[in-house]
């Protein structure tokens, strides 16, 4: 256990109902004691764990009543840092909670830094990594979709699911390891017939995870869309209609120099980005006024591109340009405004859509709209199986790890295919063990655990 007592305030800044000051630490229920004073006028220490009370807290050098709150004790180990904790629960005010939190400082405790309270949790072994790292999902989670994988995350799918992985491959390390150790039994060949197969069910296993992991990472992190097409397609009125039958979040991202302001539009659950909308917003004329250079930026950017054509205008040389452009990408082509007369021909579109799906839609009364929102998500979860209980990976981390250990595994397929000795296999068995371990936290250095839990805002 770490000796320092940490405190934080652990909601948002702001003003809110109620503010929480959370203290973490073997001093958290001590500190406590001195600056809270129960309503009941019993001591803190008398407070059992677990259970709310009502005080005030005061400044203790002056007496002075700082604001009226309730004090939750949880004892270690039995919160959330497997540590004391006690949670002061105060008026949302900026000044208020900055008042408390001085004094948690002037009476034993140190400002945490960002993730710790999660830190300690993990090197305290309540959570493993995955976990740790699914926290800072859940916070960040923009669609219901989202939260529901980083919840599942949490709970320890991920980890079931790569300790079945590694007790899997350090059984048949071991079996391996008995017929090096007793060679006179003749059970090698069994036992390296046994890990080839072993082998192969794991590959299979790690290329479903990484197959999730598309998917997983733009339910995280968004679909970066981009709509694109010549002037008066529609575009703004798309942009609007999706905007307008779906929920859209607008989030506040940290960033390294400055915050910046990203649109989710809610899409079955799958977040759309919209690239840069003050943008689109903005230039009402994107391929003119920006030119094809930067349109061919956006589009190269671009997770989806959304390609509107009008059907009651021939398509123009712009229109060409930008069949060009979107050819061997994800995208859709859009044909809007189909309430007019169309002055323009499918079979044309198709010769020349390079086998994008092809939409008909009327951005103006939101015909179409459903099946747009259909195609999306297909695109999406393309070649992936879509099921409810699938563990999907979001994380570059884990991702680079899985396909470490996957290439650890297919030395040992090698191996095995070359008639190797059974300790050779076994030491890329070993190195796919070891990496697996890495996902988990079981093995990971001190530089890696730090990088995770930086990412993390102050209080968590
Ligand atoms: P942008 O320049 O591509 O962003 O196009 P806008 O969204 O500003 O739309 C250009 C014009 O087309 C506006 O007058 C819209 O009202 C009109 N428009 C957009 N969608 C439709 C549609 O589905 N049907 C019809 N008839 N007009 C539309």
């Amino acid at each position: 256990m770490t000796e320092d007592t940490i405190s934080a305030v652990a909601t948002a800044p702001g003003e809110g109902g109620i503010g929480i000051i959370r203290i973490s630490g073997s001093e958290a229920s001590v500190i406590a004691g001195k600056i809270f004073r129960p309503h009941s006028g019993r001591s803190v220490t008398d407070i059992a764990s677990h259970h709310a009370t009502y005080g005030t807290v005061i400044d203790p050098k002056t007496g002075e009543t700082v604001d009226e709150a309730l004090l939750l004790l949880m004892y270690a180990p039995h919160s959330y840092t497997k540590e004391d904790v006690a949670e002061i629960q105060c008026h949302g005010g900026m000044v208020s909670l900055r008042k408390i939190l001085l004094l948690t400082y002037a009476y034993g405790a140190r400002p945490a830094e960002p993730g710790e309270f999660t830190k300690r949790a993990f090197l305290n072994g309540r959570l493993d990594l995955t976990q740790a790292e699914a926290v800072i999902d859940v916070i960040r989670a923009k669609t219901d979709a989202s939260q529901e994988m980083a919840v599942s995350q949490l709970t320890g799918k991920l980890s079931a699911k790569i300790g079945e992985l590694r007790h899997n491959l350090l059984h048949q390390i071991a079996a391996l390891e008995a017929a090096i150790d007793f060679p006179e039994e003749d059970i090698e060949e069994t036992a390296v017939e046994e890990t080839r197969q072993v082998v192969e069910a794991t590959l299979g296993e790690i290329d479903t995870l990484l197959k999730g992991a598309s998917v997983g990472r733009i339910l995280k992190d968004g679909l970066k869309t981009v709509i694109v097409g010549k002037p008066n397609v529609g575009k703004s009125s798309l942009m609007n209609a999706l905007a307008e039958s779906e929920r859209a979040i607008v989030t506040n991202v940290p960033g390294t120099t400055r915050d910046v302001i990203e649109e989710y539009i809610n899409l079955g659950g799958i977040p759309l980005r919209i690239v840069d909308t003050a943008g689109i917003r903005e230039t009402d004329d994107i391929v003119e006024k920006i030119g094809v250079e930067k349109s061919q930026e956006w589009i190269e950017q671009a997770d989806l591109i959304l390609f509107l054509l009008d059907v009651s205008r021939e398509i123009s040389e712009e229109d060409e340009d930008i069949f060009r452009l979107i050819e061997g990408k994800k995208a859709l082509i859009i044909l809007n405004k189909s309430d007019l007369t169309a002055k323009i021909d499918r079979a044309d579109i198709e010769a020349r859509g390079s086998g994008h799906t092809i939409l008909t839609i009327a951005a103006q009364t939101g015909d179409g709209l459903d099946t747009l929102k259909e195609a999306i998500t297909d695109l999406v979860y393309e070649g992936t199986v879509k099921q409810e209980e699938s563990v999907l990976l979001t994380n570059t981390r884990q991702i680079h790890l899985l396909e470490k250990a996957a290439r650890s595994l297919r030395g040992a397929e090698d191996t095995i295919g070359a008639g190797m000795p059974a300790d050779c296999i076994v030491i890329d068995l070993r190195g796919a063990w070891e990496t697996l371990g890495e996902v988990t936290g079981d093995a990971v250095g001190d530089d890696i655990i730090d990088q995770i839990f930086t990412q993390f805002c102050i209080g968590k």
